[in-house]
């Protein structure tokens, strides 16, 4: 095994000095396993980034919070976001992964980042205290470009928030998901999000299926859409044929329920 340097700073700002020197450490569920390729750790635990807070239909939760107490939280937490905390994984590990890390580690099949995407998170960023939409941290981590420390994501409590999926049983990461919200906006075409999973390396919004919704409720463009994103999404757990018509009956029927 190859020992690394651990740093447990006492605030932010310690912790944005230590990061030229290593890699922030959550809940190491997924970077303890991959030890052998860090140098050093920055512990954020100590960081007090662990808090979940709703203000004017505002939610703010600490990069820091873990994945168990977000399904706890039954008051602020919207319930299809709860349940994707409970599918992303098992209770041992949701005790110890948090919002941050599972964000910067997820792969297309992320029940959590899949909701988070159609909440139209954002992510604040240090140094700088940079808003990111979550779409633009995914695409800057898939580029090696992601800098700094991920210390709140923020959320707009939505009007309609669903999240369904497919697995080969209950407890397994799904072969297909989607999610589907309705969010308090003004301007018709940023009102309605619809997120996939299981077709990528990261879930990602079908902008026709949005703009179908928004343009006249178009349930049909919306199914259509989602099923021409998995035609070539084969692999060893399914083929893009069953993941197409899955994807399509998960989406007519969040769709129905939400305009329903
Ligand atoms: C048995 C097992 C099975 C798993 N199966 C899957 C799976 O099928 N699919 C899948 O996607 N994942 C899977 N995971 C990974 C799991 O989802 C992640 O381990 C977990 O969500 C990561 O959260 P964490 O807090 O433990 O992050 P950590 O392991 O602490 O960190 C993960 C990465 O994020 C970075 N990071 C953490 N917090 C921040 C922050 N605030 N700002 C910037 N960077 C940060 C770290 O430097 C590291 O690179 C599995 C893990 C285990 C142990």
């Amino acid at each position: 095994m190859c020992p690394f340097e651990y740093y447990r700073p006492k605030t932010v700002a310690e912790a944005l000095k230590l990061l030229d020197h290593g890699v922030p450490l959550a809940g190491g569920t997924d970077l303890i396993p991959r030890r052998d390729e860090v140098q050093a750790v920055i512990d954020l635990q100590d960081l007090g980034l662990d808090t979940i807070e709703s203000q004017d239909d505002i939610i703010t939760m600490g990069a820091a919070v873990k994945l168990q107490a977000m399904v706890e939280d039954k008051d602020i937490v919207p319930s299809a976001l709860r349940e994707a905390c409970c599918l992303e994984a098992s209770l041992n590990l949701r005790n110890m992964a948090t919002l941050g890390g599972t964000v910067m580690s997820a792969d297309g099949r992320s029940p959590v980042v899949t909701v988070l995407l159609a909440m139209d998170a954002i992510a604040i960023l240090e140094p700088g205290n940079k808003r990111l939409s979550l779409e633009e941290l995914l695409d800057q981590r898939e580029k090696d470009d992601l800098h700094g420390l991920i210390t709140e994501i923020r959320l707009k409590q939505p009007d309609f928030l669903g999240y369904e999926q497919v697995s080969r049983a209950p407890a397994d990461r799904p072969l297909v998901c989607v999610a589907m919200a309705r969010l308090p906006s003004e301007e018709a075409e940023k009102r309605y999000r619809v997120v996939v999973g299981g077709v990528g390396s990261s879930p990602e919004r079908i902008k026709e299926a949005e703009n179908g919704l928004s343009e006249g409720e178009d349930i049909n463009t919306a199914v259509d859409a989602t099923r021409r994103i998995y035609t070539s999404a084969s692999d060893e757990w399914a083929s893009g044929e069953y993941r197409a018509h899955t994807a399509g009956v998960l989406v007519g029927r969040l769709a129905t329920e939400m305009i329903s």
